[in-house]
């Protein structure tokens, strides 16, 4: 990276800092993201030793998008080709030193590096700066195409290209600000369920992304060739179900999806239906999450606490515009949703020294700005290709910390997932309440995907359970804050209790979404011993397994850290 383009990444830092962020990245006494080349006088380490030639490295903080994980001064390499990256791994193994492949930075969890890490032997591997081919091969009628792409490429540059050849992905995440390596990695989805009348286009899928994917090439242990090397795994090859979501514990230089024919899409967002009937109980009737499961397949709920009224995004496949609605040309249409404006500023400033009472109204003005933001961008009933409608999380959206699980059931139980979160959030809430605490002050927000493949990726959270095929439904549980709610990590703590507690037996099974949190002590996310080495492996059928794939592929643990050398020993 050039020191213009540095400039103009601290510049993209500081503006996505905005609003209610910069005031308390001020008070942490943060720093914009800045780089110190190697061999530069400013440097505050001396460079790893006989680091590669010719493979850009230098001092840089690692900050996650939350600015949860802050850490100063890391050595990070651009990778410039797939080649660099297996030099680097040799270099690593031979040296001592471990890879961290770095995309965006947008996990909350600690998967790149856990905050506070020891990173005097860890090189991060930048892959967006040059790791971002992307080429793609077209379909033919009643067959799907392909898209091929680097590890650092993001969506949003994939989902583009993919327009231009007339193709699409059915379900994708919010944002198009990830890179597909980091995607991948934790087993990123969308939102979305073909409805019971539907015929999606050949290719499309309603799972992970992971599971769209066909090959993918890593840079894996060569034990007869005694060193690293590139490796490409089909879909045929068993051992490509490790590397499918690894959690970071791999490093994958390009994967090859299926795509789908284009879509158009429309996206009706409604803001007049009760809390209490979209999260009512199971056979109430009326506008129900699941209702609107049935008639679209396609919802996202986000409801904050404290107000009446949730933000319906409800999406169905519309080939031709529908009279009202506004055409998209772009993504992100709900400019509103993404920036924070200075009153918001102003109350979690107020919640941020003490006044947790301020919550409430600091929810329902984050409410009324999307009911008003609806009517004045007149972005209430939007149509477009696909990828104009599904993306529409950008990284200026309030800084907020989430936490998620992903709940396996049946079709026909959806609605008794959301109500029973929902009664549970809203009495635990209200407990926390009459005891003076405000911990949450983000939103729910629910969303619904069809499972991934039984013999499809071991680690994803929505992997088919073998032994309950009706179980063919995610409903993916999210509830936030702001980072450092006081009170914050005993509710999480207890909700998440709840949670492993309530989704089992014959109805449901539960996983953790692996990009946000889980594992909660008091203390915070991750960090419960008895989840992450109890009940976490005994989510997964296979936890052991993939554990052993991967540590196959990389038995000098290169590509790990000291957090997933505790999860996946
Ligand atoms: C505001 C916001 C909204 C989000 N919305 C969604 C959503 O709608 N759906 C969803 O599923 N997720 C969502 N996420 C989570 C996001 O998809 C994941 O955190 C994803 O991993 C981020 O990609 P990244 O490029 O930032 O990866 P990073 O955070 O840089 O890396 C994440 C992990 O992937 C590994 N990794 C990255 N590249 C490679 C590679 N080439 N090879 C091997 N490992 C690699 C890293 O080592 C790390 O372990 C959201 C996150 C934010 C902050």
């Amino acid at each position: 990276m050039s020191d213009d383009s540095a400039r103009r990444n601290s510049l993209t830092r500081r503006t996505l800092l905005g609003g209610a962020a910069a005031g308390f990245a001020a008070a942490a006494g943060l720093r914009p993201v800045y780089r110190i080349p190697a061999g530069s006088a400013a440097a505050t380490s001396t460079p790893p030793p006989d680091f590669p030639a010719g493979i850009p490295l230098a001092q840089q903080a690692f900050r996650n998008w939350s600015l949860e994980i802050v850490v100063e001064n890391v050595w990070t390499a651009s990778a410039r080709t797939p080649d660099d990256v297996v030099t680097l791994a040799n270099w690593a193994h031979q040296h001592g030193y471990r890879l961290r492949a770095r995309g965006k930075g947008h996990t909350w969890s600690p998967l790149v590096i856990p905050a506070g890490a020891d990173t005097d032997r860890t090189v991060l591997v930048d892959t967006t700066s040059h790791l971002t081919a992307v080429s793609v091969r077209p379909g033919s009628p009643g067959s799907p195409g392909s898209v091929t792409a680097q590890a650092g490429a993001t969506l949003d540059a994939i989902l583009a290209r993919l327009e231009e050849s007339g193709l699409g992905l059915a379900t994708t995440t919010a944002p198009g600000d990830l890179t597909i390596g980091g995607v991948l990695a934790i087993g990123g989805h969308g939102t979305g369920v073909p409805t019971a009348t539907e015929n999606p286009p050949a290719g499309s899928g309603f799972g992970t992304l992971s599971s769209q994917v066909s090959s993918l090439t890593a840079v894996v242990w060569s034990a007869p060739e005694g060193r690293y090397v590139l490796k490409t795994f089909t879909r045929s090859d068993p051992d490509i179900r490790a590397f499918l979501v690894h959690l970071g514990r791999a490093f994958v230089t390009e994967v090859t999806m299926t795509a789908a024919a284009n879509t158009r899409i429309r996206c009706q967002n409604w803001y007049d239906v009760n809390v209490a009937t979209v999260f009512g109980p199971p056979g109430t009737g009326g506008r129900t999450l699941a209702s609107y499961v049935d008639r679209t397949g396609r919802i996202e709920a986000i409801w904050f606490p404290f107000t009446d009224v949730p933000w319906l995004k409800v999406w169905s496949v519309a080939p031709s515009k529908p009279l009202f609605a506004k055409q998209l040309d772009a993504p992100y249409a709900y400019t509103f949703a993404n920036r924070v404006t200075e009153d918001m500023s102003k109350l979690l400033g107020e919640i941020a020294a003490g006044g947790g009472d301020k919550t409430p109204a600091f929810t329902k003005l984050a409410m009324s700005i999307v009911g008003s933001g609806l009517i004045v961008t007149g972005t209430w009933d939007v149509w477009g290709w696909s990828k104009n409608s599904l993306l529409y999380v950008e990284p200026t959206t309030l800084r907020i910390v989430e936490a998620g699980w992903a709940v396996l059931t049946s079709r026909a139980n959806v609605q008794r997932v959301v109500h029973e979160f929902y009664a549970r959030y809203q009495s635990v809430l209200t407990a926390h309440q009459s005891r003076g605490s405000y911990p949450v002050n983000g939103p729910i927000e629910l969303r619904i995907t069809a499972t991934d493949p039984a013999d499809g990726p071991l680690l994803s959270p929505a992997r088919a359970h073998p032994d309950h095929p009706e179980w063919d439904t995610v409903v993916w549980l999210d509830f936030a804050t702001y980072p450092g709610t006081p009170g914050a990590g005993p509710f999480f703590r207890e909700l998440e209790q709840w949670i492993w507690q309530n989704y089992t037996g014959s109805y449901a099974t539960v996983r953790p979404e692996w990009s946000k949190g889980w594992a909660y002590t008091d203390g915070g996310p991750w960090t419960d011993p008895a989840v992450l080495g109890g009940t976490v492996p005994a989510a997964f059928g296979d936890w052991h397994t993939a554990g052993e794939k991967l540590n196959s592929y990389d038995p000098g643990r290169v590509f790990s850290n000291a957090f997933l050398d505790t999860l996946l020993p």
